[in-house]
């Protein structure tokens, strides 16, 4: 049916950057993928390690994540965890998941920003 929720659903896939990234239809430097996440560096680093952990499927941001999907939750921050050791910072990192534009959230595809190699400062900005 015109204008249902199915169909909001597909406008926001098809307007998501994150889902372009996904489908490897927009170029980024990946990092790692499971079949149900993809971990990329961002385009802005903040840190000297500063990389996004998505899931593959679209969610909004990580409360809609745990509430549909706990298994690809679960699969996302195993996968934060996976980055921060690859990147020799598994000591020492940090997991961010800006939630609304309040507080800093752009994309809204859900994604972990993973964070190290600097000193970090507490609490964050
Ligand atoms: P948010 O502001 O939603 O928490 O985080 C979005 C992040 O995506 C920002 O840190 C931004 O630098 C990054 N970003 C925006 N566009 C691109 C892009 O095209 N490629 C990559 N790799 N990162 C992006
Ligand atoms: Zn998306």
């Amino acid at each position: 049916m015109a204008g249902g929720r199915a169909d909001d659903e597909e406008a926001a896939v098809a307007d998501c950057l994150f889902c372009g990234i996904v489908a490897k239809e927009i170029p980024a430097t990946v990092v790692g993928e499971t079949d149900l996440t993809l971990a990329f560096r961002d385009i802005n680093p903040q840190a000297p390690t500063h990389v996004l952990v998505t899931t593959k499927a679209h969610h909004e941001d990580v409360g809609s994540l745990a509430s549909a999907d706990a298994e690809a939750l679960a699969a996302l921050l195993r996968e934060c965890r996976r980055v921060a050791e690859a990147d020799g910072i598994g000591d020492a990192y940090r997991v961010v998941f800006n939630t609304g534009a309040g507080a800093g959230q752009s994309v809204f595809h859900v994604h972990a920003h993973v964070l190290g190699g600097r000193g970090l400062g507490w609490p964050p900005g």
